[in-house]
């Protein structure tokens, strides 16, 4: 090799060294200093004039302290035994910031075989740890995502067959067909009903929270009037109040009487909803409920839940919003899945409000305050629609039924149709199990009221919608569809596409009901 290619070399390898930030270091025994090649200097933020010997004492400066043992002992091995070493530290620069260096160190002996000096590399690690530390901690995210997914599995998967086993077991009892007395028929259908409402509440909460999480939820804001919202909510709660013997109050602030909120009218009711029920479900005998509200500045209106029930313990008030913590209540008599709060959490902020507990005592109660948006005082509000009547009856005896037409492939779904339009009196139900048999059933005999379901095996519902529409017959014919798909992308297509209406399986029977009876009202 020629003088020529050795500098080269040299010049070579500095660079790479450069790049890779590594840098000598060498301790003379005895002499108590340690010398830094400028490059070592650079590592500990020194300038490299600064490069050279310096006192072994003052160099310690630049180990963080906890890191000073272990290169102590390491040097102390290296000097008294000859051995070798490899160690990571952090080092402290001038600047005062930490860098994580890679410090390796050998033994130099003189001629009598003893060791003389100690000589060593320095290289800096810093980015390597950094991303180590990011990956660590990716890792512990990774698996605790995991383990909050196999808990959400377990609570949902328990959550789900609590009810289906009441709902299969009391169907069996009856199935087997020993009849006892009538009551006891009737119990196990509450039973029944009970769990698959029940589930029905589950289902849909546990599909908004998937929706609200994939960032999937879309509002419709408009101005609501509070008095209005809040009058809905109790009635509907109204019921469950009574059998549990809780009160409700809704305290009408003179203030608050033009109050609106800016926001989405179903996903409020929901959220107010989950209060008030909560307010009652947890509740004592004879308790009650005060529901109230006002504004709060110009911006909000402040909606209070204020209940005399069992109250939440401090130390339990933290976990009182995620998803299926029940806070104790797992093996009590009242039912939940610990998903309401989750949910009407993550909806009020949605909607630019926020919920929060603001005070409870065990045993005295709970005050809950939802806050959203205020909206301007003026405009008209849409009313509520009348309440709803459980009973199937025909409402319009000796008038000429309505026709009906039903396409629905699912044939426990005709079942059930069929058992609705028989009990109620006033319906000739026309039935088709696909698109193509609908359409030669609607040519025929233009019925009243058509209902669609939106899966169907020869052609979909929306479809089969935009071709019933360009019937000239059928134009004033409404077309309703009856379909499981609960998102609101669903919705908005059917309604889209030309359908009157949309109800979501499963459907309460008044729902159709209603909807039978303002046909026949206005025939
Ligand atoms: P669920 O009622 O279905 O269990 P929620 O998410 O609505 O679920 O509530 C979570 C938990 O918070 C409940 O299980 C209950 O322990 C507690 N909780 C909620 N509201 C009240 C209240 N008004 N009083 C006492 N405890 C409550």
């Amino acid at each position: 090799m020629s003088g020529d290619d050795l500098w080269r070399g040299g010049r070579d390898l500095q660079a790479a060294a450069d790049a890779v930030g590594l840098g000598a270091w060498r301790v003379e025994l005895g002499e108590e200093r340690i010398e830094l090649s400028a490059e070592a200097c650079a590592l500990f933020g020194l300038p490299a004039e600064e490069a050279g010997p310096r006192s072994t004492q003052e160099a310690w400066r630049f180990y963080a302290p906890e890191h000073r043992a272990p290169i102590e002992r390491a040097f102390r091995d290296c000097v008294e035994q000859a051995s070798p070493y490899d160690i990571e530290f952090e080092a402290l620069t001038a600047a005062g910031q930490r860098r994580w260096l890679r410090a390796t160190g050998e033994p130099v002996r003189g001629d009598d075989g003893g060791v003389v000096a100690v000589r060593g590399a320095l290289q800096d690690i810093d980015p390597y740890k950094r991303r180590e530390a990011e990956l660590r901690e990716a890792w512990r995210e990774a698996e605790r995502t995991d383990r909050a997914k196999s808990e959400f599995l377990s609570a949902m998967s328990h959550e789900l067959r609590t009810p289906l086993n009441a709902i299969l077991g009391f169907a069996q009892l009856l199935n087997a067909g020993i009849e006892r007395d009538p009551e006891e028929h009737r119990a196990y259908l509450r039973h029944i009903l009970s769990a698959g409402w029940h589930l029905r509440d589950l289902v849909g909460d546990l599909l908004d929270l998937a929706r609200v999480e994939a960032g999937k939820t879309s509002f419709s804001p408009e101005p609501v009037r509070v008095g209005e919202l809040l009058q809905e909510c109790v009635r509907l709660a109204w019921e469950q109040a009574v059998e549990r013997g809780v009160s409700i109050r809704l305290e009408e602030a003179a203030e608050g009487s033009a109050c609106r909120v800016w926001a989405d009218r179903l996903r409020a009711k929901q959220i107010v909803l989950n209060l008030l029920t909560n307010a009652v479900k947890y509740n004592r005998d004879g308790g009650s409920v005060t529901l109230s509200f006002h504004p709060e500045g110009e911006e909000e209106v402040a909606i209070d839940v204020r209940d005399t029930g069992i109250g939440i313990p401090r130390e339990r008030s933290a976990a009182l919003f995620e998803s299926f913590e029940r806070l104790g209540h797992e093996l009590g008599e009242i039912e939940g899945a610990g998903l309401g709060l989750a949910l009407a959490l993550r909806l009020s902020r949605l909607m630019g409000g926020d919920l929060a507990l603001v005070a409870s005592e065990p045993g005295e109660g709970s005050h809950f305050r939802l806050r959203l948006p205020a909206a301007e005082a003026e405009g008209h509000d849409r009313s509520y629609g009348p309440s709803l009547d459980p009973q199937l009856l025909d409402d319009a005896e000796g008038e000429a039924p309505i026709q009906l037409l039903y396409v629905e492939d699912n044939s426990v779904n005709q079942l059930l149709l069929q058992g609705l339009a028989g009990q109620r009196g006033g319906v000739e139900l026309l039935e088709a199990n696909d698109a193509v048999g609908g359409l030669e059933i609607a040519e025929r005999y233009a019925p009243d009221l058509i209902l669609l379901d939106i899966h169907l095996p020869d052609m979909d519902g929306y479809e089969l919608v935009r071709r019933l529409r360009a019937i000239p017959a059928l134009e004033a014919v409404p077309v309703v569809a009856v379909s499981a798909d609960a998102t609101d992308e669903a919705r908005r297509r059917a309604l889209a596409s030309g359908f009157d209406d949309y109800i979501l399986k499963p459907f309460e029977l008044e729902e159709l009901n209603a909807l039978i009876r303002e046909i026949r009202l206005s025939k």
